[in-house]
C-alpha cells in the first residue's frame, strides 16, 4: 500500500498530478522541488520503496521494442510504452527485483509528451497496426484509481487512425474504463495463473476470481479481453490446474470477445535468486529445474516447457474448435524450435506474426476502422518503427496451425 506520494514541481498542474489529489485519500502528499527527491529515495530498501510513489516528467523515448525481440525468441512485435515504474504488488518471480535501480513507484505525469510521440511513430507507418502496451515495468491498472491514465489513454487510442492499445494487469480496478468511448481500440488483458500458483507465488494481487470478475466487466463493456498464461509454473498439480484455468477463462470472457492468449513459463536471470529466495522464502520456485537458457536467463528444461505448452495450447483448441472467431494463441519469449515443436510448424517470422496479430484483430474488432493489414507492409520491420530487419519466409499462420492439428488427429498424447 502506499503511505506518501511526492508530485515533482513541474508535473504540478498536469492532469494526472489533480487526479491524484483528488483520489489520494489516506495517503500523504509532497509537493517537491523537481529532481530532489530522486537520490534519496534510491536509497530505501524493496520494501520501503513501494510505498512511495514519484510524479515526474519522463525526459527519455516512452516508446519502446518490446524487450522480447531478441535473436533468440520468435516475437510477435509489440511496442510498450514507459509510463510508469514499479509496482505494490509482490510476485515471487517479478523480474523488477532485478531490474529496477530505484525500489519506489514512479508515474510520469507528462502525458502530452507520450501522446505526442506516439502520434508522431505511427504516422510514419500509417498502414501498418501498432500493438502498443502499458505495464511492461509496472501494472497498467494498478495505479488507475489515483491516477485516472486510463481516461485520458483510452479515448486518446480510440482516435488514431493505426493503433490499439493493450492495458496489462493483476488488478480488479476496471472501474475507470466502463463508461468510455474505447471504440474496441483498447485490449484489457489480464495475467492469468491457477488459483493456487496465485495465492502462493503473485501476493498482495487479485485473487484469479477477482480478476475473471473484471474480465468479465469490461467484456460486457464491449473491450476486448486478452490473457497472458504467464509465468506458467510447474508444480505438482499443474496438469488439473491449468486445465481449469481454461474453463475458468473461458466462461468469464466469450471467445469471440478474447483477442489473444499468450503463454510463457518461468524465467529470470540467475542474479535475482538469491533475492527471491531471502524476500519470499515460502515460494516454491527454487524447487524447480532450472536451467540458464541462451538468452542468460533461468528457464524450465526445454522438454517440460513443451509439453506445458502443449498441454495448454491443446486445451485451448480443443475449447475453441466450435468457435468461428478464434483468438490468437502465441508463446511470449521462446525461440523457434519451441514454437515448432508445439504447433507442429516452423515458427513464423517475426513480421508474419505481427501481421497475423493485425489481421486476426483488423477482422475480428476493426470495425472497418483499422487499416487492412498487407504482409508487404509488415515485412521489413521486424523491430522498432525505426529499424529494419529482413522478413523470414516460413510463416504459417497460427488459425492453419490449428487447423492442420485437428485435421491431422495430431494430439500430442497430453490431455486435458
Ligand atoms: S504484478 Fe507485475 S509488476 Fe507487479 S509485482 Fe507482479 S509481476 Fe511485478
Amino acid at each position: 500500500m502506499l503511505e506518501k506520494i511526492l508530485i515533482e514541481a513541474d508535473v504540478a498542474s498536469t492532469p494526472i498530478a489533480e487526479a491524484v489529489r483528488r483520489n489520494a485519500k489516506d495517503i500523504e502528499i509532497l509537493d517537491v522541488p523537481t529532481g530532489t527527491a530522486e537520490e534519496s529515495l534510491r536509497r530505501l530498501g524493496l520494501t520501503a520503496g513501494k510505498r512511495v510513489l514519484l510524479l515526474k516528467r519522463f525526459q527519455g523515448r516512452f516508446f519502446k521494442q518490446c524487450q522480447g525481440l531478441k535473436k533468440e525468441y520468435s516475437c510477435c512485435n509489440l511496442h510498450t510504452l514507459a509510463e510508469a515504474n514499479g509496482c505494490t504488488m509482490e510476485c515471487t518471480y517479478c523480474i523488477l527485483q532485478y531490474y529496477m535501480t530505484s525500489p519506489h513507484l514512479s508515474v510520469f505525469a507528462n502525458l502530452s509528451d507520450l501522446q505526442g510521440e506516439i502520434e508522431r511513430v505511427i504516422h510514419t507507418q500509417p498502414s501498418r497496426i501498432f500493438r502498443i502496451g502499458t505495464g511492461e515495468l509496472s501494472d497498467s491498472l494498478l495505479l488507475d484509481p489515483l491516477t485516472e491514465s486510463t481516461r485520458h489513454m483510452v479515448p486518446f487510442f480510440r482516435r488514431l487512425p493505426n493503433a490499439v492499445l493493450e492495458l496489462k494487469t493483476k488488478t480488479d480496478s476496471v472501474s475507470n474504463l466502463l463508461d468510455l468511448d474505447h471504440g474496441q481500440r483498447t485490449v484489457v488483458s489480464w495475467s492469468v495463473n491457477p488459483a493456487e500458483v496465485g495465492a502462493r507465488e503473485e501476493l498482495k494481487t487479485a485473487p484469479i476470481v477477482r480478476r475473471l470478475a473484471a474480465a468479465r466487466r469490461v467484456a460486457g463493456a464491449g473491450y476486448p479481453v486478452g490473457f497472458h498464461i504467464d509465468p506458467m509454473i510447474h508444480h505438482a498439480n499443474w496438469r488439473d490446474g491449468y486445465a481449469e484455468l481454461l474453463d475458468k477463462l473461458l466462461d468469464a470472457v466469450e471467445p469471440r470477445q478474447v483477442a489473444w492468449i499468450s503463454l510463457g513459463t518461468l524465467r529470470f536471470p540467475p542474479e535475482m535468486k538469491g533475492t527471491m529466495e531471502a524476500r519470499f522464502p515460502r515460494s516454491e520456485l527454487r524447487y524447480g529445474e532450472l536451467v540458464r537458457g541462451d538468452d542468460g536467463k533461468m528457464h524450465y528444461l526445454r522438454p517440460m516447457r513443451i509439453e506445458m505448452y502443449r498441454h495448454v495450447v491443446d486445451g485451448l483448441l480443443r475449447r475453441l474448435e466450435h468457435e468461428s472467431s478464434k483468438p490468437v494463441i502465441y508463446l511470449c519469449m521462446e525461440p523457434p524450435d519451441v514454437w515448432k515443436r508445439v504447433f507442429d510448424l516452423p515458427a513464423p517470422s517475426n513480421a508474419a506474426l505481427e501481421h497475423h496479430f493485425a489481421e486476426n484483430y483488423w477482422r475480428r474488432f476493426g470495425g472497418g476502422s483499422l487499416p487492412e493489414p498487407k504482409l508487404s507492409d509488415y515485412e521489413g520491420f521486424g523491430g522498432c518503427a525505426t529499424e529494419r530487419e529482413p522478413a523470414q519466409p516460413s510463416f504459417v499462420p497460427i488459425s492453419a496451425v490449428s487447423e492442420a492439428r485437428f485435421a491431422a488427429g495430431a494430439s500430442p498424447g497430453v490431455s486435458t
